[in-house]
């Protein structure tokens, strides 16, 4: 049993947003999608900053991809855009890691992504922040500094879909309930890491942050 970080719910389910920030989209060379893309990690992906990212060896790239963290405090089946808010528990930070290389074999063959995004260590969460101590989540900063220099450096604002609407859309397709995560998406600015990287992720001003460091992992270990 997972926790999420400062949140007294074990883990649950691990949605995730594709293509939410359009700028993103754009440097992945992907068109603005149509309705939100949804894929799902394991729980056994999730570390926590007292541990690393460790790379397998042998998939070639992956990559950073800094996102909002939206924590169910309540479950529900098509919960409205109007009351979405009200089943929040939290909001925090983590790092989408993606073996892009697999990711883009995947895509090139109409394969699921569940492995270039499932690796044990690849859903990284910091510290989360009540949401009654936030406002409004579309008024948030989000930044990645890796080594000390900012790789991502965006806003909530600019998500396509905001927080209400994808609890109103993914609960229109799967039950939520308490301890579901919902990575929200990455803005623009992913790139590769590196054995011995340091990463510090912080959505402002909420203060929810993560630090953590990237380890490569010996062949047959
Ligand atoms: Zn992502």
């Amino acid at each position: 049993m997972t926790p999420i970080p400062n949140l007294d719910l074990p883990i649950r389910t691990i949605f995730c947003i594709g293509r939410n920030y359009l700028e993103h989209a754009r440097e992945l060379g992907n068109p603005r999608p149509a309705e939100p893309v949804v894929f799902l990690k394991p729980v056994s992906a999730v570390c926590t900053g007292g541990e690393a990212i460790v790379l397998p060896p042998g998939v070639g790239r992956v990559d950073h991809e800094v996102e909002m963290v939206v924590a169910i405090g309540r479950g529900g089946r098509h919960i409205s855009e109007e009351s979405a808010l009200d089943h929040v528990a939290g909001f925090g930070v983590g790092i989408d890691v993606t073996a892009r290389d697999l990711q883009d074999k995947a895509k090139q063959k109409a394969l699921p992504w569940a492995v270039a995004k499932g690796y044990d260590s690849f859903a990284p969460l910091g510290s989360f922040v009540s949401a009654a101590q936030v406002p409004d989540p579309a008024a948030l900063t989000i930044r990645l500094t890796v080594n000390g220099e900012v790789r991502q450096d965006g806003r909530t604002a600019d998500m396509i879909w905001d927080v209400a609407a994808l609890i109103a859309y993914t609960s229109s397709i799967f039950s939520l309930a308490p301890g579901d995560l919902i990575f929200t998406g990455t803005p623009s600015g992913v790139g590769p890491l590196a054995a011995g990287d340091r990463l510090v992720a912080e959505l402002e001003p909420i203060g929810a942050r993560l630090e953590i460091g990237v380890e490569s992992r010996a062949p047959r270990q």
